[in-house]
């Protein structure tokens, strides 16, 4: 792949976000596992205000779920709260952070993205990641569809020496920006010259289609169980509820069947507790 050319133009664009000002391992880890699912811009005010209230992991192992749900509320996916929770347990008791992919690998919530974003972006080691954006590129780069096999291996094997840090973040801007899930931007792009897709223009249908690693489209979140577990989560950030009120809580009045099934979800994950028909945080 075009490293110079990708690192030139990727460089000079580069967002400033918080969390690349920091090589620190806790405060990378919580903004890869809140990137997962969520958008930068509702990422940024909930990324400070986690790390400024568990400034390390062994400050976030000590407290109840309850305090890291409460500061989750708005991202969405609150199974990753527990998991983060889980993983400042595992972080405390190793007594230091783990520095190998398979160590990473161990961590509640850490699977084979995150591990390799925080190897490149913490201790800027050597270990390409795949994101939904960066699958997206190396399948229309080679113009067919890649297995999650032949995905790493392309990004393993295009990552320049000692440039982790900068190649994983330009890449990914690259398909953030440029190489856009409909109506990427060729034209501008720098990897053009060898793109064996190149927008289409061979008529091939878009290889990044049913490729492995990238997303499709997010269900709809208005009127969804989802919306009705985050309402939940958050009415709990502030007190009990009675289970006759957990429809109005959620947002559907009268539903109380849909009500007390999608509760029953968020207790079978551990995100809430029962108690005699009470439910509360952990
Ligand atoms: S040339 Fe187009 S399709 Fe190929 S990597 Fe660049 S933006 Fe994506």
């Amino acid at each position: 792949m075009y490293q110079d050319e990708l690192l030139n133009w990727g460089v000079a664009q580069l967002r400033d976000l918080p969390w690349r000002r920091t090589r620190d391992p806790w405060a990378v880890l919580v903004s890869e596992v809140m990137l997962q699912q969520t958008q930068v811009e509702r990422v940024i005010p909930r990324w400070l205000a986690l790390l400024e209230a568990f400034p390390t992991p062994a400050a976030c192992a000590a407290a109840p779920l309850g305090d890291v749900l409460r500061l989750w509320q708005g991202l969405g996916y609150p199974r990753r709260a527990r998991n983060l929770h889980a993983a400042a347990q595992s972080i405390t008791e190793l007594g230091g952070f783990p520095t190998s992919l398979d160590g990473l690998l161990a961590l509640a919530g850490v699977g084979a993205y995150t591990a390799r974003a925080v190897l490149a972006f913490a201790f800027e080691a050597d270990a390409a990641v795949v994101d939904t954006n960066i699958a997206r590129v190396f399948a229309r780069f080679a113009g067919e569809r890649l297995t999650a096999k032949q995905v790493q291996a392309a990004a393993d094997a295009a990552l320049p020496h000692g440039e982790a840090w900068a190649w994983n973040q330009c890449l990914m801007d690259l398909g953030a920006v440029l190489c856009r899930p409909l109506g990427p931007r060729c034209d501008e792009c720098p990897l053009r010259p060898g793109c064996a897709w190149n927008g289409g223009r061979d008529e091939r249908v878009d290889p990044a289609i049913g490729s492995a690693g990238v997303s499709g489209r997010q269900s709809r979140f208005e009127g969804s169980d989802r919306q009705g577990r985050g309402r939940l989560i958050k009415a709990l950030g502030l007190a009990p509820v009675h289970g006759g009120d957990l429809s109005v809580a959620m947002g559907w009045p009268g539903q109380y069947e849909r009500a007390t099934r999608v509760a029953a979800t968020l207790v079978a994950d551990r995100l809430v507790v029962r108690a005699a028909d009470v439910y509360r945080l952990p």
